[in-house]
């Protein structure tokens, strides 16, 4: 249990994250404008993301899917009528005057996301996902005196994912982040990029005496790592506790992090809803879904995570292996292939697990574009399964396979790298190395057994790593009597 020790005893920390998460979509919200990340600055606006006058929101059914899709990944209760809110502020980056959102009535209510923290599940609830429009961006950087606008982002379609204040410590927030951005990834609804900014998160903390009533929250925002949003609720739960012992209380503020000093500052003291003037926007219909549309949402969700790794698990993968698997979803494709190309489940999950990740750590790679292709490793392990290849074979082929980019079969038949069990030949071998070790086998006949590992490796080497290990096991056995 997470605790903070202050100087007065113990204080919890209390979490709740707000997850604004740009749809992967190639157009925005309310207009055809483009999304891709990068451009020029002001060359995907749309005389509607400028907010010129007379111009008109129509609703982009993709954005719209997407964020269903993603209702339904965390199983929840998706509203079949929903409405747009216009939340009223002025801002620079913001040419219309308001934002177009969701306060009333949200496209997706209750759900939950269920996450592993220090050896225990616990489920985090879902409080709500609704959909709204992102902002511009204001540059401050490129001039002495002047400020400019890029437009690019006005009208991106973002979902807003609403947690309950349900996680109780900083690696709890961790696990609940990472997880939900695993699961926006797998249904292909946000690319997850968080350096790109397409996910941010605004990070709610209190403090109270455990069993006591939730204390006052400050909200951080625009939170843009996993690793921040973890230093986030421990400095803040700190500086919480230090301010109540010292007799003070707290505000309920917005606050700013600096990861220069690992330290949050206060921004301004927090609005509230009403200060926004929300209401009903005009210009749009409600939204209302039909069975149809909500039907080939559910059809077309992937398997996710979760569900992917108890497959796994059943496959008599270790749990272990199985969440490295299944943490990035380009891994789990990956690996999903090399089964689907007839690779039995253990041996591929080892040898992906180390000989493949450790290859493409050293060459620097994703998974993305590993030199090797699900197919050829699935050959390769097919060498090993049949015993025309030991696993000290196997890496050197695997090697052989980087560097040439060459099918297995072929690098085995060209350099001779095929496992021997000629019986008669290994025989030979081993009376050739009884003969030379006279003193090592004298000490194993006195019964110091351990030296078995000697006898098997100076065999192996011998025969230049190419004897199948279990028969030279075998007959080394028989032997030394
Ligand atoms: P707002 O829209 O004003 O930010 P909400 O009530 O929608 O307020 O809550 C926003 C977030 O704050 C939610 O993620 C919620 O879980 C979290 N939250 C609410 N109360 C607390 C609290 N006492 N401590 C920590 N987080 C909280
Ligand atoms: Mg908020």
């Amino acid at each position: 249990m997470y605790r903070i020790k202050g100087a007065t005893g113990d204080w919890e920390v209390v979490v709740g994250l707000e997850v604004h998460a740009q749809v992967t979509s190639n157009a925005k919200l309310f207009s055809g404008a483009a999304t891709a990340f990068g451009a020029e600055p002001n060359t995907q606006v749309s005389l509607v993301d400028a907010a010129m006058p007379g111009m008109l929101p129509v609703p982009n059914r993709e954005c719209i899917r997407q964020a269903v899709r993603t209702g339904m990944a965390i199983e929840a209760q998706i509203n079949k009528w929903s409405r747009f809110d216009r939340k009223n502020y002025f801002y620079a980056d913001l040419p219309q005057g308001y934002q177009i959102s969701q306060l009333y009535h949200p496209l997706v209510g209750e759900g939950a996301v269920e996450i592993e923290d220090a050896g225990e599940t616990r489920t985090i609830g879902v409080e709500r996902i609704h959909v709204e429009q992102d902002a511009g961006k204001l540059m401050h950087d490129q001039h002495p005196t002047r400020s400019y606008v890029d437009l690019n982002r006005s009208g991106v379609a973002l979902m807003e994912i609403v947690s309950r204040p349900d996680m109780r410590s900083p690696s709890e927030a961790g696990a609940y982040l990472r997880k939900l951005r695993a699961i926006l990834r797998y249904v292909g609804s946000c690319d997850g990029n968080m350096e790109e900014g397409s996910m941010r998160a605004d990070v709610n903390v209190s403090v109270r005496r455990p069993g006591e009533e939730f204390g006052t929250r400050t909200e951080t925002k625009n939170v843009n790592s996993v690793r921040f949003v973890m230093a986030v609720v421990e400095q803040e739960a700190r500086r919480q506790v230090d301010v109540i012992e010292d007799g003070g209380r707290i505000v309920q503020e917005t606050r700013l992090y600096d990861p220069d000093r690992n330290e949050t500052r206060s921004m301004r003291s927090k609005e509230d809803a009403h200060d926004y003037r929300y209401f009903p926007d005009p210009d749009l219909l409600p939204l209302v879904l039909d069975d149809a549309f909500l039907d080939e949402c559910r059809a077309s969700l992937p398997e996710l995570p979760d569900a992917k790794r108890a497959r796994y698990i059943g496959l008599g993968i270790t749990p272990y292996a199985a969440d490295v698997l299944t943490a990035e979803v380009e891994n789990a494709r990956w690996f999903d292939a090399l089964l689907d190309a007839g690779a039995p489940a253990v041996a591929a999950a080892n040898w992906v697990t180390s000989e493949l990740f450790g290859a493409l750590n050293r060459l620097g790679r994703g998974i993305g574009d590993s030199p090797v292709q699900p197919g050829q490793a699935a050959e390769l392990l097919a060498l090993v399964a049949d015993g025309t290849l030991s696993g000290s074979l196997a890496k050197q082929v695997f090697e052989a396979m980087l560097e040439t980019g060459d099918a297995p079969g072929k690098i085995v038949e060209e350099r001779g790298l095929k496992q021997t069990s000629d019986t008669g030949a290994i025989e030979a071998v081993i009376a050739d190395v009884l003969a030379k070790n006279p003193g090592q086998l004298a000490q194993y006949r006195d019964g110091k057994v351990a030296l078995f590992g000697f006898f098997v490796g100076q065999t192996m080497k011998a025969m230049a790593g190419k004897a199948n290990p279990a028969v030279v096991n075998e007959l080394l056995k028989k032997a030394l009597g």
